[in-house]
């Protein structure tokens, strides 16, 4: 684009963007922090999802060096459904990092903010421009479907030399001054207009700027790698007890669902049963023997990457002495106790349906 269209273009989106930008909270609020925090939850999670647990978070960590002071348990816990639990993991790691390297400063800089663990650059961009209204691009999922179609790259953007050329197109059209809003819009117009499925080219305010439109190939772009087939695996969980508790351990801190509590299982293997799973992999992960009672419930829940049905059982603790191998803890809690821990999604569902359908998370089974 030549500097004439492009300030044509900027101007619209801008103007576009005044009257039509949702009321999110976390445009009341040009604090580093809160943007930085919001980033952080929108990178794999709807906007309506993300309101309620945004002012929970912001409320229960004010500050970074609030964040930066809380437990790690603490931290998941309030993300607790939210999923990608790396996400609050790296939060709180780079809370401490502010607080020890800049001084409980959010970094005003690029590099220093790309130091910091799980900051993509995108996310950065965000924190300098609406943050700090410093001149820095950003390049979201919505914005690359945005400039893939303006400008018809009919390649695959997953593809380093296409995402290159994305970042490239950013900070070319990026304006000299007003650039949080000018970033703002952006990301509206991906969000709201320029939609993934059903793009509403005829409300949208740079129409006359877009390749694709002008050819008609709006929804052929962008051009991704087709998704593998997710694979589906079963697993079982027991909910044991010895006397009147039961038992929850805690997986190691980083990995998938790093640091949040379960009731322990694992994943059954070929030609074995549910119950002959859980009873080996409570005999190999806590060196306990078992009695499987009966099946209670069973939940579906997906990943990215896979799908697992979980399969709860109740169960009752017979001998051994608990030893950890794979997880970091292990207690047993009285069930009422349940609710101050962070649990993953699927285990929160077998949480809430066993409650839903009356079914006694407050004793122990009774025996006879
Ligand atoms: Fe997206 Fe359609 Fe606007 Fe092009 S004209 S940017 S495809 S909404």
């Amino acid at each position: 684009m030549n500097a004439r269209k492009k300030s044509s273009f900027q101007k619209q989106l801008i103007q576009w963007y005044k009257t039509h930008k949702r009321p999110l909270p976390w445009r009341d609020t040009h604090d580093p922090y809160k943007i930085w925090i919001s980033e952080i939850m929108l990178q794999q999670t709807q906007v309506s999802t993300v309101i309620e647990y945004y002012h929970r978070f912001i409320n229960y960590f004010p500050t970074v060096e609030t964040l930066a002071n809380a437990s790690l348990d603490s931290v998941l816990k309030a993300w607790e459904g939210l999923g990608y639990y790396a996400r609050a993991r790296n939060l709180h790691k780079s809370a401490n990092e502010i607080v020890q390297r800049f001084h409980g400063k959010i970094p005003e800089t690029l590099e220093d903010l790309l130091s910091l663990p799980g900051m993509g650059k995108s996310t950065a961009g965000a924190v300098l421009s609406l943050g700090y209204g410093k001149p820095a691009p950003i390049l979201d999922g919505n914005v690359i479907r945005v400039f893939a179609r303006i400008f018809r790259v009919t390649e695959n953007v997953q593809h380093t030399h296409v995402v290159k050329l994305l970042w490239e197109i950013a900070e070319d059209l990026l304006p000299s001054e007003n650039v949080r809003m000018y970033n703002e819009a952006l990301m509206e117009l991906g969000a709201t207009v320029c939609k993934r499925k059903n793009p509403l080219c005829n409300q949208c305010p740079v129409s006359s700027f877009c390749e694709a439109f002008h050819y008609s190939i709006q929804h052929e772009l962008p051009i991704k790698s087709p998704r593998q087939p997710i694979p589906h695996f079963h697993v079982t969980a027991g909910i044991i007890w010895k006397g009147n508790r039961i038992l929850i351990t805690q997986r190691p801190p980083s990995g998938l669902l790093g640091g949040l509590w379960e009731f322990p299982g694992g994943k059954q293997e070929k030609e074995e049963t549910l119950d002959e799973c859980l009873i080996r992999e409570i005999r190999e992960e806590l060196e306990l023997e078992i009695e499987i009672l009966k099946p209670l419930v069973s939940v579906n829940h997906a990943y990215t990457h896979f799908k697992i049905t979980l399969h709860a059982f109740e169960c009752q603790y017979k001998k051994g002495r608990l030893q950890l191998h794979g997880c970091v803890n292990a207690k047993w809690i009285y069930p009422e106790e349940i609710e101050n821990y962070a649990f993953p999604g699927a285990d929160r569902k077998i949480i809430e349906k066993l409650s839903s359908q009356r079914i006694r998370l407050s004793g122990p089974p009774n025996m006879d």
